[in-house]
């Protein structure tokens, strides 16, 4: 058996998948895992495809667990098993790959302290995704390790869409849209052009709807445009992130509210959105369930569907029309009240919803007219294991 483990670090979770690789490079799932809780006391599940009995356990380290914690905890797992000599490979989602990382990389000491130098780009996860190579690194000195760019599939977007119309210097030095969730685009892309390969040559919207939310305008099954920009804090409104924001009201704070940079970031990254208008939560499910009663959770549903509208018609003008949409990630796949909403507010484009075929959620959730809309579920890890086992020496 050849397994492939793919990891993605977050400052206080690792989320983990195991994939086999069958004889024509093709990955399967075989087990998708999280720690929660790095720092304090983490816990850890996993759940497998291959009749394995589920595991859900508290960790126990003596201290508080580290990243190394928790993935010498998933060794030991695949380890026990499955054997460490099946495992050939580990793919890893790094959310910046900056100007000039565009294509998945085997990882190396040169070329990570060249992803470290990104870190002031992506603060919050940049540093928090290496930790996690750095530590793999450190338990299996041998193993390689494929890393996998969030920014990378918008690397096509034209110059117009890229540069900020800020002082030409500034941009040279990278001061740039960059566009994220680029993984997810890019198996969607690869998803959509197998199902449907006339309408992927065309113009196509991508809403990736989950924790972090943002849109994709494709040609031919390339970005062109992305509602995310320098960071992941442009664009939509998402689960505790503003989205698109006046950049007065960031002076407005620091001078008047005397707030510090580090306060008004985290303010931004981690308590608004969804949790900060509605004062309840950032979970669209929880919202659904307290709106009927409770009118700050109305507001945000509200003001996030209105979000999404908005910036349709926003990258529709950049693609010239508008020929398929698709929804994906946690909202985007499992909210139908969301869709529908979005869908009807999208009448103007030529949009029309087939209600029945979105209560069931199937792929296709208008009529097959143009311009249609889809649901297709994503799934990074397995773009990441394809990416992982092409690099495999
Ligand atoms: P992440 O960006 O962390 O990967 P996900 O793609 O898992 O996030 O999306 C998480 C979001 O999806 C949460 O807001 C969650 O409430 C929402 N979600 C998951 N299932 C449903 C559902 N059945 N109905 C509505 N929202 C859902």
């Amino acid at each position: 058996m050849r397994l492939i483990l793919i990891l993605n670090a977050g400052s206080s979770s690792v989320k983990c998948a195991l994939m086999t690789i069958d004889d024509q490079g093709e990955p399967h799932d075989l087990a998708r895992g999280s720690i929660d809780g790095i720092g304090q006391s983490a816990e850890f599940s996993m759940r497998f495809t291959d009749g394995q009995p589920a595991i859900k356990e508290v960790m126990a380290t003596g201290s508080t667990p580290s990243h190394k914690d928790a993935l010498g905890l998933i060794l030991k797992t695949v380890d026990r098993l499955y054997g460490l000599s099946s495992l050939v490979g580990a793919g890893h989602r790094i959310v910046h790959g900056g100007p000039h990382f565009v294509k998945p990389i085997r990882l190396d000491r040169a070329n990570i302290e060249e992803l470290r130098k990104l870190t002031p780009l992506a603060p919050l996860h940049q540093p928090h995704n290496l930790a996690a190579v750095d530590s793999l690194f450190e338990l299996l000195p041998n193993l390689p390790q494929i890393g996998c760019f969030d920014t990378a599939f918008h690397a096509t977007m034209p110059v117009i869409a890229r540069n900020f119309a800020l002082p030409k210097a500034l941009t040279e030095k990278g001061i740039r849209r960059y566009g994220f969730h680029g993984i997810s685009y890019n198996y969607i892309s690869k998803a959509f052009a197998a199902r449907d390969p006339e309408r992927a040559k065309g113009r196509v919207i991508v809403a990736h709807l989950g924790n972090g939310a943002s849109l994709c305008g494709m040609i031919n099954g390339q970005s062109v445009v992305n509602t995310m920009g320098f960071s992941a804090l442009d664009g939509l409104m998402m689960g505790t992130r503003a989205g698109t924001l006046d950049p007065a009201v960031i002076f407005y704070l620091m001078r008047e509210e005397k707030m510090s940079a580090e306060a008004v970031e985290k303010m931004l990254y981690s308590q608004s959105g969804l949790l900060g208008v509605s004062g309840l939560s950032n979970d669209m499910r929880t919202l659904r369930k307290e709106a009927p009663n409770n009118p700050d959770a109305q507001l945000a549903l509200a003001m996030f569907t209105y979000r999404v509208i908005r910036e349709i018609g926003s990258v529709a003008a950049a693609l010239n029309g508008v020929d398929a949409l698709i929804f994906t990630a946690g909202i985007g796949e499992n909210d139908s009240a969301l869709r529908a909403d979005v869908i009807n507010g999208l009448n103007y484009l030529g949009f029309t919803l087939d209600h029945d075929a979105n209560n069931r959620r199937d792929i296709l959730i208008s009529p097959s007219t143009n311009p249609a809309a889809f649901v297709i579920p994503t799934n990074e890890e397995a773009l990441i294991a394809k990416a992982t086992s092409t690099l495999l020496p």
